[in-house]
């Protein structure tokens, strides 16, 4: 099917760094009350000449401490945010582990009982943490993760075509744009958080993408905002390096899989590399390969990439928080682009606008402003127009662009102090 196909030709960019650091101010809320209460109070008296009686004084009270718990809702610590996303990458999978339909299926595991040794267990639990250990021993314990059905805690796309490039639209402009209906789309004409972040001060260079597909330059539309987008070894004209290798050399030292993706660990280690040196503000890795896999049909690939995200992402979260200028203010936040069939026994291969269930998708987050809930049960149902919203959010920003954009994910950034 065509809107599967993600080939497209990709765009060099320009990209430039330097090092802007930026510290929020705190404060206490509530000397800063009984401080404003003291002003009014006497403020009016003296214009008044007579001192307001006692539910006067308690009404202003209540309001002074809204004002001030509002103004110290917005002192969020997370000063950094990354974004990562496992394409097409299934609910089902992430909050069971191993799929009983599809583990022992000769014609879409070559070693069904190696695979089963791998990541099979009688519990969803057990199942679940020996596919994704960092998921389940860490962000599960310290984070929060939004998505599991069967608990009742739902996240579904707005948009209707369950495919990638509107899958990422969604995501990075807060919008559904029914005109984006293609991966073949052009310069993505909706403003995003990339050309938001881009405004503020403090942001100046400091925004980047490195994914694995070549449609982010589109995606993201880089011709506009200027952020640079590393696809596929592009993007390295400005000599951009990881471990003093050159970006571009490494095209031909590993063989791509498509001729418009190359492999995740590339991406990652890549990725790695280039926020441990330049540290962004707002960086967004996107790996591919959970999705390639699911197409070409080979599940015992797909649990095997998506064993080695987790692992990637483990080792991600240890770099942040080795890193002074990361540490204790940076909140990661992981999706997908959209979800995938899960009838049968070769559903889980497709997904579209005619393939059911396929606009399910999920979000995991950990970071100092998100309060450890682990996975959530019932409450309200999210949609991924609104991770561009809480991205600005957690900034202490409120997203605001030519369009309309779903609300920030408050759960994510409800742990913030004073809340
Ligand atoms: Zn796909």
């Amino acid at each position: 099917m065509s809107f599967l196909c993600k080939c497209l030709a990709s765009n060099i960019l320009k990209n430039n760094r330097t090092n802007i650091s930026r510290r929020p101010f705190s404060t206490q809320p509530f000397p800063l009350v009984i401080y404003f209460q003291h002003f009014i109070v006497y403020s009016f008296s003296c214009c008044t000449f007579a001192p307001l009686n006692k539910p006067m004084r308690n009404v202003i009270t209540v309001f002074l401490l809204f004002v001030c718990a509002g103004l110290f809702a917005q002192q969020h610590k997370t000063e950094n945010v990354i974004l990562v996303t496992f394409d097409g990458y299934r609910w089902q999978d992430l909050f069971t582990g191993a799929d009983k339909n599809l583990v022992g299926e000769k014609k879409l595991v070559k070693d069904t009982a190696k695979l089963r040794g791998q990541y099979w267990a009688e519990t969803p639990q057990e199942r679940r943490t020996r596919l994704m250990p960092f998921f389940w021993g860490t962000i599960a314990k310290q984070g929060l993760l939004i998505g599991n059905r069967k608990l009742g805690s739902k996240m579904s796309l707005t948009n209707l075509y369950k495919f990638s490039f509107p899958g990422y639209n969604e995501i990075f402009t807060g919008h559904k744009d029914t005109r984006v209906n293609s991966n073949n789309y052009g310069d993505d004409l909706n403003k995003n958080i990339f050309d938001f972040l881009a405004t503020q001060p403090g942001f100046e260079h400091k925004l980047a993408a490195i994914a694995n597909w070549d449609a982010f330059p589109k995606i993201i539309n880089s011709h506009r905002n200027g952020v640079p987008v590393f696809v596929n070894f592009k993007c390295a004209s400005n000599g951009a390096s990881c471990n003093g290798v050159a970006y571009d050399s490494w095209q031909t030292a590993c063989p791509a899989g498509t001729n418009c993706a190359m492999v995740d660990t590339i991406t990652y280690h890549f990725a790695k590399e280039y926020i441990h040196r330049n540290h962004p503000k707002f960086a967004f890795i996107g790996f591919d390969e959970t999705d390639h896999y699911s197409h070409e049909g080979q599940y015992d690939s797909y649990l095997t990439t998506a064993h080695m995200m987790d692992a990637y992402m483990q080792d991600l979260w240890n770099m942040i928080q080795s890193d002074p200028e990361y540490k204790d203010k940076t909140t990661l936040i992981i999706t997908c682009d959209h979800g995938r069939g899960h009838l049968g026994k070769q559903f889980w291969r497709h997904h579209g606008p005619l393939v059911r269930d396929a606009h399910q998708v999920w979000l995991a987050a950990i970071g100092p402003d998100t309060p450890a809930k682990g996975e959530l049960s019932k409450g309200r149902h999210y949609h991924t127009n609104q991770i561009a919203a809480t991205i600005a959010k957690l900034f202490g920003k409120e997203y605001k662009e030519d369009h309309a954009s779903g609300k920030p994910i408050e759960v994510v950034y409800s742990g913030s102090s004073g809340q």
